[in-house]
């Protein structure tokens, strides 16, 4: 038989996932000598030995590779005969590659799973993780990653983990969080005055528990959650009332992808996607109640399935199919990662806790995604996928972006590599701020990144912008809404004149007014504002977004002036008059009124007006309940506006009030103005492309978020002969800004602009 040598090229996400001790395993079965290594491409393979043992070595691997990892190319060549005697994994060469590696936390695997009800030391052993699965950046303080690196440092290896662990044949060769039942860290549950140790105490203690209608807090991968049964009625009130999270969607955790499918709706990219690795949860729609409770007045349910073997091993001794697990924590501030504050502070929310010995070092909310137009749209980034770099065809290094500021990621810049933080969130609320500071310092630390340029918003308020002018190093603004369309181009690897449909709840414009409803011509240097959305007062700023009715108010004074009030009085049922008379005041004595061209303030506008929401007890509430108002997506029906200079809404809020009063469903009314939307968008694009000839457009802004809005703005405009790009990976919301803004900052640097 000849001996022959092949070279592999692959590329995909590769590195940091356990791929070479993978390809070393697999070149071991297959009797084959050569190297593996890192390269900036992805991994490179020289393979030497018998013909059919490389062919079949060539044909197993796209089939075995480690699941956190996945392959978009592989290249096989012949090579030159090398005569090599042995395998071997050449080190990375680049000290900058090494250390973007930083894998994503992985959910556990079938083969650790297994591990658990047979391998001796494992047995129900909570902490089970290999090569190819367990905790990894919520568990690094510092690279390389190493296990002394890691909050496992000091847990010593007992003589079987550590053989494994050396042994490159083992599938836990080098995983750093090795542990066992013997060495590892260990679960305890808190209740009253007693504390348990032993895990199946632990799991019959909870299932009784949750099961009689009490609530648990139960330390996760990237920090707390706080559970119960989410069929119990009263159980989950009492949880929004003790968490003061009034009206708020809870996240659900199923035992199996079967039970979901007993009460939510699920395609199939929607199971691939629940059943990744990266286990987010996502947004299905319901296919019957769960409890009343659960998501008011949404059609919408957040599901994931269990990623961590303590998550297994509780289902298996509870008799219902799934939990509410959402995150431990107050209202707004970040999620709880200490044992000690989270007995401090969730002692008045839950009857317990179950925690472990482990530290986390950096917290991780769940990642929440939903599909659209068979692509997966991540809305909050965070566990499974920060801090997984972003690629782009630019010289990123050393480039800062502070991000927005409600729901804020930050980014750095390595290479030609984006590094996305995880998600932050909103900065006004102090810890959160802390976090952000603290998260900076981790990912400088841990990226070996030092600032020399930072990349803030425009908006002279915002907390993050206030952070990048402190830090007394170069400075760039961006305006918001080009930061969000060149999150979109900077995701889709585009470097040219586009339109940009930015359709957004708020950003700071040029002229010192909210932005929102843009339609945007531009590139990575710089945009000119094509339309947007007629300008409306927003009466008391921020207020307006707990109190959809006041843009309900101003929309009418604006278009029918201040008798309305008094001839559709029907329209204001509910709201007290003297709120009605202040909030009118206001507008008409123009007192604390900014203006906006937000389109998130005219959904706001619009689910008030049917009723949806008046007031909202929650971040875009408002526009959610109007998407799930809006039934038939298959209806075409829509609503008259106007476009000379700018775009106004008044002939189709006139539409829309003769409908409610010709008592036209509901829910017609809302397709009909979600269609209006979606009309605009291609009207405003065939304009700009008649004008500029330019066929490529970009979606972002966290409208974008809404999937009749997405799901359809895509398909006509496609069907318009545009080529149309819009976010997946990366938030459409303002957890996507900071790319856009590295993006910008880049290209211009470049240019030396
Ligand atoms: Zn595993
Ligand atoms: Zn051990
Ligand atoms: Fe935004």
């Amino acid at each position: 038989m000849d001996i022959i040598t092949k070279e592999i090229n692959i590329k995909g996400l590769v590195q940091g996932v356990g791929f070479r001790p993978f390809v070393y395993r697999l070149a071991s079965e297959f009797q084959l000598n050569g190297t593996v290594e890192n390269n900036n491409l992805g991994v490179y393979i020289i393979i030497e030995g018998q013909e059919d043992k490389v062919e079949g070595f060539i044909k197993a691997l796209p089939n075995r590779i480690p699941q956190a990892s996945h392959i978009s190319k592989l290249c096989a060549n012949k090579a030159e005969l090398r005569n090599f005697s042995q395998f071997r994994i050449v080190k990375s060469r680049s000290r900058s590659e090494e250390v973007t590696e930083v894998s994503p936390d992985i959910a556990v695997c079938e083969n650790c799973l297994k591990d658990m009800e047979h391998q001796q030391n494992r047995i129900d052993y909570a902490f089970t993780n290999c090569t190819n699965c367990g905790p990894r950046f919520t568990i690094i303080k510092d690279l390389p990653y190493d296990r002394p690196k890691t909050s496992m440092a000091e847990f010593v290896l007992c003589n079987d983990c550590d053989k494994e662990y050396k042994d490159i044949l083992d599938r836990r060769f080098h995983a750093q969080p090795v542990a066992c039942n013997i060495c590892g860290p260990h679960y305890k549950l808190e209740l009253d005055n007693k504390s348990y140790a032993d895990i199946n105490e632990i799991t019959d203690n909870a299932t009784k528990l949750i099961e009689s209608g009490k609530i648990l807090a139960i330390k996760g991968l990237g920090g707390y959650h706080i559970a119960c049964d989410p069929f119990n009625n009263e159980t989950v009130r009492e949880l929004r009332k003790r968490k003061a999270r009034e009206g708020k969607p809870l996240a659900l955790m199923f035992n199996n992808i079967d039970e979901i499918k007993k009460y939510l709706h699920v395609s199939d990219e929607e199971q691939k996607l629940l059943i990744s690795w990266r286990r987010p949860i996502v947004l299905l729609k319901l296919k019957k109640t769960i409890s009343e409770q659960l998501a008011l007045g949404l059609d919408t349910v957040g599901a994931m399935l269990p990623y961590m073997p303590f998550h297994y091993l509780l289902f298996k001794k509870l008799n219902i199919p799934a939990l509410v697990l959402t995150s431990g924590n107050f209202s707004d501030e970040p999620i709880i990662i200490d044992n000690g504050v989270a007995r401090r502070n969730l002692n008045s929310i839950v009857d317990g806790i179950i925690t472990y010995n482990r530290r986390i070092h950096n917290r991780t909310d769940d990642s929440v995604a939903f599909v659209s137009n068979n692509k997966p749209r991540i809305i909050r980034r965070s566990r499974g996928y920060a801090p997984s770099p972003v690629h782009l065809q630019l010289n990123t290094e050393g480039i800062l972006a502070a991000g927005a500021e409600l729901v804020n990621c930050f980014a750095i810049g390595k290479g030609s590599q984006v590094i996305m933080s995880q998600h932050i969130g909103d900065l006004k609320n102090l810890e959160t701020l802390e976090f952000y500071k603290e998260s900076m310092k981790r990912f400088s630390k841990l990226f070996r990144f030092k600032p020399e340029l930072v990349v803030a918003d425009m908006h002279p308020e915002y907390l993050s912008t206030k952070f990048a002018d402190d830090l007394s190093i170069e400075t760039m603004k961006v305006q918001h809404h080009h930061a969000h369309i060149a999150s979109c181009m900077a995701e889709n690897n585009l470097d040219e004149k586009v339109i940009g449909i930015s359709f957004d709840g708020t950003g700071y414009g040029t002229d010192g007014n909210i932005w929102g409803g843009e339609f945007l011509i531009c590139d990575l240097v710089d945009f000119e504002r094509y339309t947007h959305f007629e300008y409306i007062k927003q009466p008391g700023g921020d207020a307006t977004n707990h109190h959809p009715w006041r843009m309900m108010l101003s929309y009418l004074v604006h278009y029918f002036g201040e008798d309305i009030v008094k001839e559709k009085a029907f329209l204001f049922e509910g709201i007290p008059h003297t709120e009605i008379e202040l909030v009118g005041s206001m507008i008409s004595k123009n007192i604390n009124c900014p203006l906006t061209s937000s389109a998130g303030r005219l959904f706001d506008a619009v689910a008030a007006l049917l009723g949806a929401c008046k007031n909202s007890s929650y971040h875009a509430e408002a526009p959610m309940r109007l998407e799930a108002l809006a039934g038939n997506e298959k209806l075409e029906r829509k609503y008259s506006y106007d476009f000379g200079e700018l775009i106004s809404f008044k002939r189709c809020f006139k539409e829309m009030i003769e409908d409610i009063e010709n008592g036209i469903d509901k829910s017609t009314i809302a397709m009909s103005f979600h269609n209006t939307i979606i009309h605009l968008a291609k009207h405003i694009s065939l304009k700009i492309k008649e004008k500029t000839a330019i066929s490529k457009i970009a979606l972002s802004g966290g409208t974008f978020q809404n999937r009749i809005i997405l799901g359809k703005t895509e398909k006509l405009l496609r069907k318009s002969g545009f080529e149309v790009y819009s976010q997946s990976n990366i938030p459409s919301n303002d957890g996507g800004i900071a790319l856009g803004q590295i993006a910008i900052a880049a290209k211009r640097r470049q240019l030396k602009i």
